[in-house]
């Protein structure tokens, strides 16, 4: 079964949607116009909508015969904070917001699935479709969960995709296990003792605190942490002083941690805050450091894996989908989600030409041709799970 007839034939209105709303990129917490778009849609189809789960996100439930059996699948709507550089007419309207990380394509496949779900009501169970807001950073599935997402709209295995741009369309992969990294921010705030340039023995130089402590936050990853696990730590900032002939009285040090195991990230957070105090011990400074885990790793399901394989193996064949594809480094919120319900999380292909800029780019631009393909596979994840053949 390659895509489905029926989604194929809603191509032209599927890129219609995505470009209307990648015109009109709007921000975490902000997606009113794309929120509204969204449920005005959905209610159209027949699907039951509740807006307000996480500010501006919202979830439609869509049910057919008798089935206790649940599913969730999940889309974000947020845009990013660039200025678009590109010149195509359906670029941004908005001046400084951008879909950079296609989060109008994802937006738009799960419509584009809800619509044919709700036409052809081929499954036996509930479908909860789960649009949430500010993936980049702000806490939007956060914010979902908060407001009671998976107590109000129970779902059995939940469901989500991001494009990759450099995969080709018509491929998808996963891996099982961790896939994606979880990101920490920090910050170490060093006070000594002010003094003139001149007269070092009167201070205590935060500058020489903080060089230290940069320097020996590296032997973290490559004395602590196993050799076999996979981390990052860069300091990315360092703070201090005014003047040429001024010893600060402080300075801060401030970067970001990924790792792929919330054991690695308390091993990394323990060592910092414990080479930062004592060096600064050692040289009579204080240190305090702040750390503060953004996102827990990604980590997919093995069963869950399988089966979304599976599903996308209907769609484009199974010499089209890599189940183990190589860990990434960057972050993905879907991860809070997958820590309270089994699911997992698929990559899309978004092209190894066109549509192979990298997202967060001023450049990039979702690829309209896997919008079938994604909206193909949220819909077989639905017939599958909820098969009628198999109801209770
Ligand atoms: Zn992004
Ligand atoms: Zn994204």
């Amino acid at each position: 079964m390659p895509a489905i007839d029926k989604i194929i034939a809603d191509h032209d209105q599927l890129t219609g949607w995505r470009r209307d709303i990648h015109a009109h990129p709007e921000l975490g917490f902000d997606e009113t116009r794309t929120s509204d778009f969204v449920a005005q849609e959905l209610e159209g189809f027949g699907v039951e909508v509740t807006r307000g789960i996480g500010k501006t996100g919202l979830v439609g439930r869509l049910r057919a015969g008798n089935s206790p059996r649940t599913i969730g699948l999940r889309a974000d709507m947020d845009c990013l904070p660039i200025l678009e550089a590109n010149t195509f007419d359906h670029r941004s309207k908005n001046a400084g917001k951008m879909h950079a990380c296609g989060h109008d394509g994802h937006t738009t496949m799960l419509l584009g699935a809800a619509k044919y779900l709700a036409a052809t009501k081929n499954f036996d169970g509930t479908v909860h479709f789960i649009f949430q807001p500010a993936e980049e950073g702000l806490g939007g599935a956060e914010a979902m969960l908060a407001d009671g997402l998976f107590e109000r709209f129970p779902c059995d295995a939940i469901f989500g995709m991001h494009n990759r741009p450099g995969l080709a369309v018509g491929k998808f992969q996963i891996r099982p296990g961790a896939m994606m990294a979880g990101g920490a921010f920090f910050d170490i705030n060093i006070t000594g003792v002010g003094a003139h340039g001149a007269r070092p023995e009167a201070g205590i130089d935060p500058v020489i605190v903080g060089a230290h402590i940069a320097t020996a936050l590296q032997t973290i990853v490559s004395r602590n942490v196993r050799p076999t696990d996979t981390a990052v730590l860069s300091v990315t900032q360092i703070h201090g002083g005014d003047a040429y002939n001024v010893i600060p009285e402080k300075a801060v040090l401030r970067g970001t941690a990924r790792c792929f195991s919330e054991l690695t990230m308390g091993l990394i957070s323990s060592r910092m805050t414990r080479i930062a105090e004592g060096i600064a011990s050692g040289f009579g400074a204080k240190a305090e450091t702040d750390f503060r885990v953004l996102f827990p790793p990604l980590v997919n399901h093995t069963d869950e894996v399988q089966f979304i394989a599976d599903c996308a193996a209907d769609v484009v064949g199974e010499a089209n989908v890599n189940r183990n594809a190589n860990p990434v480094m960057a972050s993905e919120d879907f991860a809070i989600m997958l820590k309270r319900v089994p699911g997992a999380y698929i990559q899309i292909g978004n092209g190894d030409g066109e549509g192979a800029c990298e997202v967060h780019n001023s450049g990039y631009d979702f690829n309209d041709s896997a919008l079938p393909l994604g909206a193909s596979l949220f819909a077989r994840l639905v017939e599958k799970r909820l098969d009628r053949l198999t109801a209770a």
